[in-house]
């Protein structure tokens, strides 16, 4: 097989199992000689689970009325940095439903405490915000920006996202690319309505995107949402969008999701074995972190961050890897400077 760029035939085959031999050896191949054997840890705090959207997928919609909603204060945020700090995680990934209480000027002042306090770079997952919100937060200090598609099928999208757009949600990806931005990007695998020839399609169109950092995760469902009695997706089936992502950004930083690990801590390890590179443990305080319930479980099996840290750690060396304590920046971006 051509792995530069692998026909969408090719990839329907490979997501059915036809060749997996080939598809993990290639994937681990390719991110060896790229990564070696670092795994970059990102910390996600989740501060707020409000959120004005109502993704039929996700526990955080609006119309969730049994959800206990919490707002993090700038003091406790600014605790969860001092906390990454002294765990020598060099990310913070600061993510929220889309929630307009905070102002372009309170997340601004957030990004300058964090950056200001501490060697550490700051991510943002806040969701569809205005151009000029994303604009000033660059300007300040914000160096990536994770914004998931989650699917390339127009039809389910918008089914999926009531009066919400496809094109808007590429369109505000590409911005935060132009920005300058270390932009990412991801789908859900196994929604109710996807086949295999849409996964690989969604495949194709965002490794066309040229992101620095591309995600997959299984989908999960959640009793509380209109999707909650479907069945969720297949572990395996993501590991192989995980691989096959891999042959086709060699470079992106790809996470092994907690999603994945939700199917048991083997299908994190099977995601570093089958290409992932990065993963990312909450360190939302204890107090709040099971209502950031996105899906059922998120955040679950830890009470306290230190141990879900360790236990990370853990869990990259048992999978033959070395839990990296650098930045992570993209190497993809770093490759696009030097051709
Ligand atoms: S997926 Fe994001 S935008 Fe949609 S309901 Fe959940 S938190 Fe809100």
């Amino acid at each position: 097989m051509n792995v530069q760029k692998l026909s969408q035939k090719e990839i329907t085959d490979l997501l059915q199992g036809k060749d997996d031999k080939w598809l993990f050896e290639e994937a681990s191949k390719i991110k060896g000689n790229i990564f070696g054997k670092d795994v970059y840890i990102r910390g996600v705090v989740e501060f707020s689970n409000f959120c004005k959207e109502d993704c039929f997928y996700c526990g955080l919609r609006r119309s969730n009325g049994c959800l206990v909603r919490y707002r993090l204060a700038p003091l406790d945020i600014m605790r969860c940095a001092e906390v990454a700090d002294s765990l020598k995680i060099k990310t913070l990934v600061l993510q929220s439903g889309e929630d307009y209480f905070y102002s372009k000027e309170q997340i601004a002042g957030l990004i300058q405490r964090v950056k200001s306090r501490y060697d550490i770079v700051v991510t943002l997952s806040i969701g569809e915000r205005r151009n000029d919100e994303l604009k000033f937060w660059f300007d300040v200090g914000a160096e990536r920006y994770l914004l998931k598609v989650e699917t390339f099928d127009e039809k389910l999208y918008e089914q999926l996202r009531p009066g919400k757009r496809l094109s808007d949600r590429i369109g505000k990806v590409m911005y935060l690319k132009e920005l300058g931005y270390e932009t990412g990007s991801g789908i859900i695998v196994g929604l109710p309505g996807q086949t295999v020839d849409s996964i690989s399609r969604d495949i194709i169109k965002l490794s066309e995107l040229n992101l620095e950092m591309i995600a997959c995760g299984p989908f999960i469902p959640h009793p509380e949402t209109p999707l909650g009695g479907y069945p969720p997706g297949d572990p395996l089936t993501t590991i192989r969008v995980v691989a096959i992502l891999r042959i086709l950004n060699p470079s992106a930083n790809i996470p092994s999701t907690s999603a994945l690990s939700s199917f048991g801590e083997e299908w994190r390890r099977a995601g570093l074995k089958a290409g992932a590179n990065v993963v990312m443990p909450s360190l939302t305080p204890e107090k709040v972190k099971d209502l950031y319930s996105i899906y059922p479980g998120k955040n679950s099996g830890y009470d306290e961050i230190f141990d879900a840290v360790e236990g990370i750690k853990r869990l990259i060396r048992e999978a033959g890897f070395i839990p990296s304590e650098s930045k992570g920046y993209s190497k993809r971006r770093l490759d696009e400077k030097c051709s």
